[in-house]
């Protein structure tokens, strides 16, 4: 039976983020971290960071941090938003750009916190299916719509999409926000960003939780016109003006530092990436080119679920969405070449048992 105030409740389906298991003996591909540490100019300043100045509020415009990314990027620092993680980037532009009666555009196979969003803002949303090959159909975005949103490499699939296909879209949608979700360009797409001169509708969202190895920190931005970036900020500030804490915002701005050791990481995950995608299709795997941290990877005689299991019960986390059309699916983050050296001999001994 419902209760009488049951009924003004805003009820939603919570997002379901991958298990953070507390044993540390598990190979963990299952969240799409970086098997590397940070940058060790950054656990240099987390060592020395002395604590007295938690006394006071953090600097609410993050301005250290916000000033370092947009250096790094060579931009204005008013055309960047910070927030914790890229879920709050996204969550704080959903609620500030979505607003329109028109349904939003996402693919329907693609991150699963964006009909959650949908749902809990109350903004109505349509999902155009992704080709049987799972790329995303450009044409699909170009009719009247309330905003689009994908990632470019698309999440779970891996796949990327060519920047003149994104800027196809952009033509086409001159009147409402697009959002370009960027939490994996790093790992070879093509980044949307030099767009954000052209375009003033464009937002490029990115996080320091994949490449950067700072999963755990919670950093994630947004750049666009320095309008877009505005009217973000106001509705940050109406619902909490200390979103990020002060350590953060200071170590935060020390994670750029180390280009050469960001790239030497990439490179390791690159290669490592290839290496077992060729493995995995020698065992009868089949995937896309993956342009992320992680392999999407289907078996034409084993079911997905059952694989998952059992790499499960052998301490080898991957992930596993028992949702249409990826159900025959397995996504692996790319581990250390030792991690994904593990996991290809148990494939090669217990693959033929299932
Ligand atoms: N976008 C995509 C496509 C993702 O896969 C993730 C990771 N779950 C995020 C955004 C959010 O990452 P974070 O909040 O750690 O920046």
């Amino acid at each position: 039976m419902m209760r009488e105030w049951e009924n003004n409740v805003r009820k939603v389906v919570p997002y379901t983020p991958g298990e953070q298991p507390q044993d540390q003996r598990v190979i963990k591909l299952n969240t799409n971290e970086n098997p590397y540490p940070p940058s060790p100019g950054f656990l240099q300043a987390a060592r020395e960071w002395a604590g007295e100045e938690l006394r006071l509020y953090p600097d609410p415009s993050a301005k250290v941090l916000v000033d370092a990314i947009a250096a790094y990027h060579g931009l204005q620092p008013e055309q960047v938003f910070v927030g914790v993680g890229s879920d709050d980037v996204l969550a704080m532009s959903f609620l500030t750009f979505f607003n329109s009666s028109k349904p939003i555009l996402f693919p329907d196979i693609t991150y699963s916190f964006y009909d959650v969003w949908a749902e809990l803002f109350r903004i109505p949303y349509e999902r155009p299916r992704l080709a049987e090959d799972f790329s995303i159909v450009p044409k699909d975005y170009f009719g009247e719509n309330g905003g689009v949103i994908f990632p470019n490499p698309n999440a779970p699939t891996g796949m990327d999409m060519g920047l003149d296909m994104v800027e196809e879209i952009l033509e086409h949608n001159r009147d409402v926000v697009v959002i370009v979700d960027e939490a994996y360009v790093d790992f070879g797409a093509e980044s949307a960003l030099p767009l954000i001169e052209k375009y003033e509708n464009l937002l490029v969202v990115r996080t320091f939780s994949k490449s950067r190895s700072l999963a755990g920190l919670r950093i994630g931005y947004a750049m666009g016109s320095p309008v877009l970036i505005k009217y973000l900020n106001d509705v940050k500030f109406s619902f909490n003006s200390y979103t990020m804490d002060q350590p953060t915002i200071c170590l935060g701005a020390k994670a750029l530092e180390d280009e050469e050791y960001f790239q030497e990481t990439l490179r390791k995950i690159i290669n490592t990436r290839e290496w077992a995608e060729k493995e995995l299709r020698a065992l009868g795997f089949e995937s896309a080119d993956s342009k992320a941290n992680f392999i999407f990877a289907t078996h034409k005689d084993h079911p997905a679920e059952k694989i998952y299991g059992l790499l499960r019960q052998s301490g080898i986390y991957v992930r596993y969405f028992d949702k249409d059309r990826i159900r025959e699916h397995l996504r692996i983050s790319v581990g250390t070449q030792e991690e994904m050296e593990t996991l290809i001999r148990f494939l090669q001994e217990n693959l033929s048992s299932i």
